[in-house]
């Protein structure tokens, strides 16, 4: 039988992932600071324990699943963090998108108690974390690899190697910077057609078959009525939070900021979902940026 593998941050990512290890077979303990998280995903079938120091003594491999740096730094080196507990050899997988620099601190502290760590964060939203499709991308030590896949793989379409720790969440941020830019870039497009009297079906259509095609034209377009099944079918509820859309987009300016690269769109970006939190938008879908650019309709 399989030994227990711990999950701490059971949100809206965190619970679904963990309830794809316990389909596979993998007895979970685990932990959130939040009681309502933890209420429902002990519900499934898991024990829930107090701390993330609890967690560490009951399992040597452990997956966390948090919203920032903050957090992760507070879970693994905090005073009843992973690390008061961590057993010699244990397997410590974050996949919460963060700072790249944050994840190589934590690596180093990590190693300090004789254990490994590896950032491996996802793309594939809620739904790809229902069905076990994600994508995750994973840095480390390259002999790790294969005992952190077999745990991913549950979770997973596809799990990537991407070289030492800290370049997961490099190539998460990067993603997030293209998926950002793409966002806006469709919703300001849409807007102008529909102003130009295009009918929006009908413009997202011709755009999916022209150059103009992106993710967010054709897999999850910001404009209600387009499409359905998502977010900007319901409301802009559900999906990738504003709020989490803006972090990723400090992440790549800080690194941008760090390594010298010029990211103009990037910045811009970055400013927009930034007002978007401010103005109401936090807690909305990221395509909703479709919306907030309409504010102004009768101007
Ligand atoms: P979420 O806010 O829904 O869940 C995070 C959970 O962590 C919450 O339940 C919270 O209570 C818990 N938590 C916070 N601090 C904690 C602590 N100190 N100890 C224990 N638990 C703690 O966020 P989410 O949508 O599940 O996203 C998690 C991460 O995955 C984020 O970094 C996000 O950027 C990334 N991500 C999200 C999506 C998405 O579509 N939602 C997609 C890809 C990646």
């Amino acid at each position: 039988s399989k030994t227990p593998v711990g999950f701490i941050g059971l949100g809206n990512m965190g619970n679904p992932m963990a309830k794809n290890l316990l389909k596979h077979g993998y007895p979970v303990v685990a932990f959130d600071v939040f009681p309502e998280a933890c209420k429902d995903f002990q519900d499934s079938g898991a024990q829930i324990t107090d701390s993330p120091a609890d967690v560490a003594e009951k399992a040597d491999r452990i997956i966390t699943m948090l919203p920032s740096s903050a957090n992760a730094i507070e879970v693994y080196t905090g005073s009843n963090g992973i690390l008061k507990k961590v057993k010699k050899g244990s397997l410590l997988i974050d996949s919460s998108t963060i700072d790249p620099a944050v994840s190589k601190e934590l690596a180093k502290e990590v190693e300090k108690m004789g254990a490994v760590f590896m950032d491996a964060p996802v793309s594939g939203g809620v739904g790809a974390a229902r069905s076990g499709n994600l994508t995750f991308m994973v840095g480390g030590v390259e002999q790790e690899f294969d005992a952190a896949k077999e745990l991913l793989t549950c979770m997973a379409a596809n799990v990537v190697y991407c070289g030492e720790v800290g370049t997961g969440q490099a190539a998460k941020i990067c993603n997030n910077m293209l998926l950002a830019i793409g966002m806006i870039g469709t919703a300001e497009t849409m807007n102008l057609g529909i102003r130009l009297g295009l009918d929006p079906k009908l413009l997202a259509k011709i755009l999916n078959m022209s150059s103009g095609r992106c993710w967010s034209s054709d897999t999850y377009n910001p404009v209600p009525g387009v499409m359905e099944g998502v977010p900007s079918a319901n409301n802009y509820q559900g999906g990738f939070g504003t709020t989490l859309m803006a972090k990723d987009l400090g992440l790549a300016q800080n690194s941008a900021t760090n390594t010298k690269s010029p990211t103009p769109l990037g910045s811009l970006s970055h400013q927009i979902y930034r007002l978007m939190c401010a103005k109401g938008y936090a807690t909305k879908d990221f395509s909703s940026v479709f919306q907030f650019l309409r504010e102004d309709e009768s101007a």
